[in-house]
């Protein structure tokens, strides 16, 4: 800025030194003294800048600091002090000068910065409108940092809030430089903003923001993460002077943020990458394949028989076992490949540059084998082995959401041949993809458009052959596909939750089916069994929803039978107990389905929870030829027989199965031999033989 016309107020009593030297330096051009402390003639010399002695002589004078600098606000002021002294240098700015100079230790350059700096900020205040200058002055005073730059971007007010945050000492005065790449980073601390969207510019240039995220950065310092807001500074002709900016601190704020969504994104109990980040990383890695040309390739890993582990070991044994499978995983994995948790036992990696797809087969190979190793938990051995799907994109789909349905299909596949095995996804099954998402869709409206049908099925007394019940199965009347059979749709119901909806609507319209029949046939006794899935027991509305089924049709409870799948009751989840005790309540029966397939809790069924079960069809099926099936037939018999039990048996296709039965005094039988299960209408006219005297299983009966 060159020399200027200096004023120096002051005898020069504790600077007499500096007094020299500063007549000496080329940023004074002209040096008037005057030890009056007083407001200078005004036709006297022209004043650039008034230095004054902050000392003893000052307090002498009479005059106190701030009525001194009032009667000098048409100059730009700096205050001098010593080092020892500096909180009077402090004190002056507050009270209004532009800027204070310590003697014994400032430089030359430095010396000349200050003056600089004094003489613009005096002159940027004296072109402020009103309303800036008074709201600058509150500003300053507050505890959101505030910084005001001219429009060359010069620094020329830091509150002392902004300094501690920024981590400024008192003494240092940011140049235009500092201004220039102050807040240069992104919240990620990462990625630069550009010159023209940075805070300080914005504000200089006009533009009014608020919450503007961005970090500091300093050398030696932690990374300050600032929230930002900023507008123009106008004089009073509403011309642009400069902008200022105020500030929070707000590090830690982000810094938690970051990590809660960094731990909405991975699994709480393997740390691996959940469904979401996955599928995310997996988008990525397919833009990747597409710009390079080179296939990638996703697995599906799902363990056989997990749930066999949770049930017999317990749930902490089994999370034990995932999350050594998912260490196997990451350490089995090369530089590149990267695996996620999909969802209970169920696993996802992805393969990126293997080469041929024999090499993806080979990977999976491998994992098929590391992960059937010896799990060591606590003072348990566990094994587990895993079905593992393949899908190579291009081939099996440009999405990542089409690639992991089509490597499930594959896990699928691989899981029905017997497990422990990979299997590669084909365009066959790609068909059943398709199929799969058709029903998927369809059956969201297939309940508003009326298009599932209950079909019954008799069950007779053995020992007389009279029908005494029906059971109720569902099937689904498809615009294209036709009638498909539960098998078809079931688990699509389940897994997408709409098991509830239609499940209610299950069981009011076998209970009304039943109450009409049992009116106009004048059958009181006329039973229903309806199955239920074991996610409907974990719905705290199925009691309701059954209370009101029966409400509606003033049916005595005691003729309707839940039919529950035997693995739910192993499954003790108190939940699913509690709605089971809630049904029973409620006077309706409870029997265990498919019973003989899977493990059974003995003391399950000595709780008097259960009323009687369901013998499965598999080992009915067979029953002629099969001793040990015969024995277990007999032995689950005589065990109902001591616990009270009623026993059913289905899928008796053969009057020898029946006979069989009846050898074993089984109670209830159902299957072919006896009826298919058809609509209402047809159940009427057998109801109406049947009252008539006509069994439905008169032939061939002794
Ligand atoms: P389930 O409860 O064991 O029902 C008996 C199944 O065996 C029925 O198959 C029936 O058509 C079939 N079946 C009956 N007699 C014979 C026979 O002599 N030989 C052969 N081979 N099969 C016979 P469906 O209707 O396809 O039902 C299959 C399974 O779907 C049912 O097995 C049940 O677990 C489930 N399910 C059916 N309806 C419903 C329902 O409304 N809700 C729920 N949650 N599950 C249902
Ligand atoms: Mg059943």
């Amino acid at each position: 800025m060159g020399g200027h016309s200096i004023l120096y107020l002051g005898r020069g009593e504790f600077a007499a030194g500096y007094l020299e030297k500063l007549k000496t330096l080329p940023v004074c051009e002209n040096l008037a003294q005057s030890e009056q402390f007083s407001v200078p003639d005004p036709a006297g010399h022209r004043i650039d800048l008034i230095l004054i002695e902050v000392g003893p002589a000052l307090v002498q004078s009479g005059q106190t600091l701030p009525s001194l600098l009032n009667s000098l606000r048409l100059y730009p002021v700096v205050a001098l002090t010593t080092r020892e002294k500096e909180h009077r240098g402090v004190a002056a700015v507050r009270a209004g000068a532009q800027a204070s100079i310590c003697i014994d230790d400032t430089g030359e350059l430095e010396q000349e910065a200050i003056f600089d700096h004094a003489i613009q900020r005096h002159r940027l205040l004296a072109r402020l409108s009103d309303t800036d200058s008074s709201v600058l002055s509150i500003l300053s005073s507050i505890n959101d940092g505030v910084m005001v730059v001219d429009q060359q971007g010069h620094v020329l007010d830091i509150n002392p809030a902004a300094r501690s945050m920024l981590g400024l000492s008192s003494r240092i005065l940011p140049d235009a430089e500092w201004a220039r790449s102050f807040c240069s980073y992104t919240a990620d601390g990462v990625e630069r903003i550009e010159p023209d969207q940075r805070p300080l510019y914005k504000a200089r240039t006009g533009e009014k923001f608020s919450n503007q995220t961005a970090v500091y950065k300093m050398q030696g310092q932690i990374d300050v993460v600032l929230s930002i807001n900023g507008q123009g500074l106008y004089d009073s002709s509403r011309s642009l002077v400069g902008g200022v900016i105020t500030f929070r601190d707000v590090t830690d704020i982000v810094r938690r943020t970051v990590e809660l969504e960094k731990r909405a994104q991975y699994d709480d109990l393997t740390l691996l990458p959940n469904r979401r980040l996955f599928t995310r990383h997996l988008e990525k890695a397919i833009g990747r394949s597409q710009r390079n040309g080179r296939p990638i390739a996703v697995l599906f890993i799902d363990l056989d028989r997990f749930k066999s582990v949770n049930d017999t070991l317990g749930h902490d044994i089994g999370d034990q076992l995932l999350k050594q499978v998912a260490d196997r995983l990451t350490k089995n994995l090369r530089i590149g490949d990267f695996s996620g948790r999909w969802g209970g036992d169920e696993f996802v990696v992805c393969l990126e540059d293997f080469g041929d797809s024999p090499n993806a087969a080979a990977a999976a190979q491998k994992l098929v084998l590391v992960l059937s190793e010896k799990y060591e938990i606590g003072n348990s051995e566990v094994y587990a082995t895993p079905s593992v799907g393949i899908a190579i994109h291009p081939g099996a789909g440009d999405q990542a959401e089409r690639l992991i349905k089509a490597a499930d299909l594959a896990m699928y596949q691989a899981k029905k041949r017997g497990g422990n095995r990979f299997q590669y996804y084909s365009s066959s099954l790609n068909k059943k993809l398709e199929q799969h998402e058709e029903l998927e869709i369809g059956l969201r409206h297939a309940l508003v458009r009326n298009e599932f049908v209950l079909h019954y099925q008799p069950r007779i007394d053995v020992n007389s052959g009279r029908l005494i019940g029906l059971e109720a199965l569902v099937r689904w009347q498809h615009p294209r596909f036709g009638l498909l059979p539960p098998a078809r749709f079931l688990s699509i119901l389940e897994s997408s939750g709409l098991i509830h909806s239609t499940g209610e609507w299950i069981i009011e319209t076998a209970c009304r089916q039943l109450a009409s029949w049992q009116r106009h046939f004048e059958l009181p006794d006329l039973a229903m069994a309806i199955n239920l899935s074991p996610q409907q027991l974990l719905h705290g509305r199925l009691v309701e929803s059954v209370r009101q089924a029966l409400g509606d049709t003033m049916l005595d409870p005691g003729c309707i039978e839940f039919e529950i799948s035997d693995g739910t009751l192993v499954d003790d989840r108190s939940s699913q107990l509690e709605t089971l005790q809630g049904l029973r309540k409620l006077g309706v029966r409870l029997s265990l389905d498919h019973f003989g397939t899977r493990d059974i809790s003995f003391s399950s069924l000595d709780t008097g929870v259960i009323d009687s079960f369901v013998l499965d069809q598999s080992l009915i099926q067979d029953v002629e030829f099969n001793d040990s099936h015969q024995r277990i037939v007999r032995a689950a018999i005589a065990m109902a027989r001591g616990l009270n039990i009623e026993v059913a048996a289905e899928g008796v296709e053969t009057i020898t199965q029946f006979e069989f039965l009846r050898s074993c005094n089984c109670d209830l039988a159902q299957g072919f031999l006896i009826s298919r299960p058809m609509q209402a209408e047809k159940v009427s006219s057998i109801l109406r033989s049947e009252i008539a005297g006509t069994r439905l299983l008169s032939r061939g009966m002794p």
